[in-house]
C-alpha cells in the first residue's frame, strides 16, 4: 500500500529526531511491502524565518491532503519575544485544530530496561500495582483542541497600572467532552478496564461539567471502573503510586502538565511518543492523525547528537497502528526499540541513575537510531 505522510520537522532537535522516525518508517515499509511518501512542510520558528508566520496556509492545506502527519517539535529562544499570535507554538495549535485531532494519546510505561532511570523507589512503584512489580503502564488521554489553550484571551489596561489585567478562558462544550471520553473509554476497554477523570471539580465550573458528563457515560460503561480525582491530588499520586492508574482522561492544560510529569517516571521525556487522533471525515481514506514526541525542541541540546530519538521513532509506530491499522509493522518498530535497550545502549537522558549500573553504553542520537534500524532489519516480516 502507498501512504502519504506530511513531515513537519520543525525546530531545535525536531529535524534530528524526525529523520530517525522517517528511517524507521522507510525500513518498516521495505520489510512489509508499503510505500511511505513524505511531503516535507514548514511550521514553527523555521516558518517564521522563511515566510513570516508560524503556520503558513500552504502547510495546513498540504497536511490536510496527506494520510497522516509526523511532527518533530517547534519553538526556541530565538522566537520567544514575538507576540503571542506569532509564536512558533501557534503552529501546533493551528495544526491540531486544523486537522481536528481532538484526542491526544500519551502512553507512559516504565520499561524494565529503564528501571534505573526512573527516580522512584521500588516500594513506590509496587504500591497499588496489582502485579507487585516495580512498574507502571498508564495512558493519558488529553483533550487537545479545546479549553484554555483555545479559549478567549486578552489584556485590559496599559500593562503598567495596578488595574491592568490579562485573562485566558477555559470553556468546554458537551460535544467536545463526550467525544474525548468516548476515545478514553474505548482505550480503557482495550487495556485494563480502568478510567480516571482528572479535573478540578472542587473549584472550576468547567470541571464540574466534565464530571457530570463522565458520570453519565460511566453509567453506560459498567464494565469499566470509573474514578474521579482532582488534578492536584493526581500530580501527587503519580509520584506516590503510579501503578494505580490505567487510563487518565483530562482537559488540555491538565493533560499537558501531567504527561510531562509522567514522562520523567519513564526515565526521560525523550521516551514518550504521542498520537493525536480525530474522526474519519468525508473524502479522507483514514481518520486524521498527527504523531509527535511529547518533548519540545530542546534548544539546549539541539545539533549536539545527544537527543534521544526513541520518542520520535515510537511516534512513527503509533502512526502505523492508529492511522493505518498496521499492527504488525508498529510492533516490529517497538520490538526493535526494546531490543536496542536490551543491548544496553542509552542516550544520556536515559542513562542509569545508579553508578553501579553495568553493561550500559552511552551513545548519541545517530548511534542509537542506527542500532534500532539494525534490530528492525533483523525482525522477520
Ligand atoms: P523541552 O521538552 O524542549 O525540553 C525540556 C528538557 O528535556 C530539556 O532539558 C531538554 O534538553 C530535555 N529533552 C527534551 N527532549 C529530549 C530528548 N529527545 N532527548 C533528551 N533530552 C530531551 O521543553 P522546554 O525546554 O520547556 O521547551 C523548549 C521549546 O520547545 C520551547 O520553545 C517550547 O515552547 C517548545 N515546546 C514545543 C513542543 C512541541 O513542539 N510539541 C512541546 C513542548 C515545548
Amino acid at each position: 500500500m502507498n501512504y502519504s505522510i506530511a513531515l513537519v520537522p520543525g525546530d531545535g532537535i525536531g529535524p534530528e529526531v524526525t529523520s530517525k522516525a522517517v528511517d524507521a518508517l522507510e525500513l518498516a515499509g521495505d520489510k512489509f511491502g508499503h510505500i511511505f511518501n513524505f511531503v516535507e512542510l514548514e511550521a514553527g520558528g523555521c516558518a517564521i524565518d522563511s515566510v513570516g508566520e508560524p503556520l503558513p496556509t500552504s502547510t495546513l492545506e498540504a497536511a490536510l491532503q496527506c494520510d497522516a502527519l509526523l511532527l518533530g517539535a517547534v519553538g526556541g529562544p530565538k522566537w520567544e519575544t514575538l507576540p503571542g499570535h506569532l509564536r512558533p507554538e501557534r503552529a501546533l495549535l493551528g495544526l491540531r485544530a486544523g486537522l481536528g485531532v481532538f484526542a491526544n494519546l500519551r502512553p507512559a510505561a516504565l520499561l524494565p530496561q529503564l528501571r534505573d532511570a526512573c527516580p522512584l523507589k521500588d516500594e513506590t512503584l509496587t504500591a497499588s500495582n496489582n502485579e507487585g512489580k516495580p512498574a507502571f503502564d498508564l495512558l493519558i488521554v488529553r483533550e487537545l483542541t479545546g479549553g484554555i489553550y483555545f479559549g478567549e484571551r486578552g489584556r485590559d489596561g496599559d500593562g503598567k497600572s495596578p488595574s491592568s489585567s490579562a485573562f485566558d478562558t477555559e470553556r468546554y462544550s458537551r460535544a467536545e467532552i463526550e467525544r474525548v471520553l468516548r476515545v478514553a473509554y474505548d482505550a480503557a476497554k482495550a487495556r485494563r478496564g480502568k478510567l480516571c477523570l482528572v479535573d478540578k471539580a472542587n473549584v472550576l465550573e468547567s470541571s464540574r461539567f466534565w464530571r457530570e458528563i463522565t458520570m453519565e457515560m460511566a453509567a453506560c460503561h459498567k464494565d469499566i471502573e470509573t474514578s474521579y480525582m482532582y488534578v492536584d491530588n493526581c500530580s501527587m499520586q503519580l509520584v506516590r503510586a503510579p501503578g494505580q492508574f490505567d487510563v487518565i482522561v483530562t482537559s488540555n492544560i491538565f493533560g499537558d502538565i501531567l504527561s510531562d510529569e509522567a514522562s520523567v517516571l519513564t526515565g526521560s521525556i525523550g521516551m514518550l511518543a504521542s498520537a493525536s487522533i480525530g474522526l474519519k471525515v468525508e473524502g479522507r481514506k483514514y481518520p486524521t492523525g498527527m504523531y509527535e514526541p511529547i518533548h519540545g525542541s530542546a534548544p539546549d541540546i539541539a545539533g549536539k547528537n545527544i537527543a534521544n530519538p526513541l520518542a520520535a521513532i515510537l511516534s512513527a509506530a503509533m502512526m502505523l497502528r492508529h492511522s493505518f491499522s498496521l499492527e504488525k509493522e508498529a510492533r516490529a518498530i517497538e520490538v526493535a526499540v526494546n531490543a536496542t535497550l536490551d543491548s544496553g545502549l542509552r542516550t544520556i537522558d536515559i542513562a542509569s541513575r545508579s553508578s553501579t549500573a553495568s553493561a550500559e553504553k552511552i551513545v548519541g542520537t545517530n548511534e542509537m537510531a542506527a542500532a534500532v534500524m539494525k534490530a528492525l532489519e533483523n525482525i522477520p516480516a
